[in-house]
């Protein structure tokens, strides 16, 4: 029966369902490569009956784990009550007050005021207006261009395609829109020559994520943002920090931007903010910000989504963030980083081919190489098959192989040291494989 449904959905699923990011040879090859019908705080189960530990949080956003009855009763109460009413014209609903004034007192400094939208992709989106309208209200409106670094991911509208560094995501339409610059990872000083090279006066904000996920979990040198937002001050700019993977706790702190001590102008959120239970995300702006738009600001804010606001994903994050404080889960997430961490070394140390690793809370990277000494790849990337042999053993992972061969990783925030050990074996058990099927056999 299960085997006749699911031969009846795959062929469905190829006909009629144009994945995202996904091969739509491997689709029409293949099917799906799983069909989930259940989770349970860090498992997925398929409809076959198989169980996953779910290593990324689905897409890094999964952060209070699957299944929470209490997630589904607040949507619920709230679908009951009033599941829509519109936000524009100024309108209103209390679980969009309320989440913003949590939201507010959560965030950095004097980031105070937030826009809602439905996802991470929407959320840099309205940075960029954000920061190019309030320019326009300054007097400068020729401050036009938005600065990012060459192994970001900011996501796929537009604005955010454009802002992306990983340069595929542009390639994939072959249009790259004028107006954005992007700055080699590595040092300040490249942001420093390029706002020069440009011209300060044409420079609208330089956006970052604080630890790039989808670049391969790069995590940035200690003076980095210190010296970043230097110079964003000093040229006038706005900084804009994407949030999307970092904020609600995934690091060990609240936002990733505090462990460099840095307030950016802006944050962008999604993802953890209703651990997927809904789509939601934002942009938290600055008082400064916020009083100059108040000020300046005449007619109507030329910006705003259908769902901007959404009462049910508002009360869906409210119960989320509810969840995250009650049980300590940013400081679970600092703890069990570091012991993802000392898992990851113990492999180091027994297989030759991992090359560096690290973690900041429960983002982790384990990188594959040939040679330690020079970084040298494998002709064939390991980190794929990896992946796939990780999934036969009941770990569900993802790789980074735009010029590395590099497997990510991003539990639930609620994980256990035991979910961690059984994690840790099975990444043994795996590296064993590789090892005696694949690396011996390159020599
Ligand atoms: N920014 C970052 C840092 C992300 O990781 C992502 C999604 N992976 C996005 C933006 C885009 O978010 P969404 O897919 O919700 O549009």
């Amino acid at each position: 029966m299960t085997i006749q449904l699911k031969e009846t959905l795959k062929v469905l699923d190829q006909k009629h369902f144009l994945h995202p990011t996904s091969s739509i040879e491997q689709q029409q090859a293949d099917g799906p490569a799983a069909i989930f019908t259940e989770g349970e705080g860090i498992y997925l189960k398929d409809m076959e009956g198989n169980v996953y530990i779910d290593g990324m949080s689905s897409l890094w956003n999964v952060n209070v784990g699957h299944g929470r009855e209490e997630i589904a009763e607040a949507a619920k109460e709230q679908m009951g009550k009033l599941a829509f009413s519109s936000c524009f014209a100024t309108f209103s609903n209390e679980p969009a007050i309320r989440l913003a004034s949590k939201i507010a007192s959560m965030a950095p400094g004097n980031l105070n005021t937030v826009f809602f939208t439905s996802g991470g992709s929407e959320s840099n989106d309205t940075a960029i207006k954000l920061a190019r309208h309030y320019w326009v209200l300054k007097g400068q409106p020729q401050r036009q261009t938005i600065i990012s670094r060459t192994q970001s991911y900011h996501g796929v509208a537009m604005g955010a395609t454009n802002a992306t560094g990983l340069k595929a995501f542009r390639d994939f339409t072959n249009s790259h829109a004028p107006g954005f610059h992007y700055v080699y990872n590595q040092s300040a000083r490249n942001l420093r020559d390029t706002i020069e090279q440009l011209g300060p006066e044409t420079v609208a904000a330089f956006m970052s994520e604080p630890v790039q996920g989808a670049g391969g979990v790069n995590i940035a040198q200690e003076n980095y943002f210190k010296e970043v937002r230097e110079i964003c001050d000093e040229y006038g700019i706005l900084f804009i920090a994407d949030e999307v993977i970092t904020g609600f706790g995934r690091t060990g702190k609240l936002f990733g931007m505090q462990h460099y001590d840095v307030v950016p102008d802006m944050i962008t959120f999604a993802k953890g903010v209703s651990s997927g239970y809904a789509q939601l995300g934002g942009v938290i702006i600055s008082e400064n910000i916020h009083l100059d738009l108040c000020e300046l600001s005449k007619g109507t804010l030329m910006h705003g989504y259908t769902y901007s606001g959404h009462a049910v994903a508002c009360a869906v994050g409210l119960k989320n963030i509810e969840i995250i404080e009650r049980e300590n889960l940013v400081e679970n997430a600092a703890k069990m980083g570091e012991a993802m961490l000392e898992g990851f070394r113990v492999l180091q140390d027994k297989y030759s081919f991992i090359g560096r690793v690290r973690t900041l809370g429960l983002l982790g990277a384990i990188e594959l190489v040939k040679s330690r000494e020079t970084g040298e790849l494998f002709d064939t990337l390991l980190s794929p098959i990896f992946v796939q042999e990780t999934m036969k053993r009941g770990l569900i992972l993802r790789t980074v192989t735009y010029e590395q061969d590099t497997i990510v990783f991003a539990p639930p925030l609620i994980l256990s040291q035991a979910e961690l050990n059984e994690m840790l074996r099975i990444l043994d058990e795996t590296f064993e494989f590789v090892r005696k099927n694949i690396v011996e056999k390159e020599g």
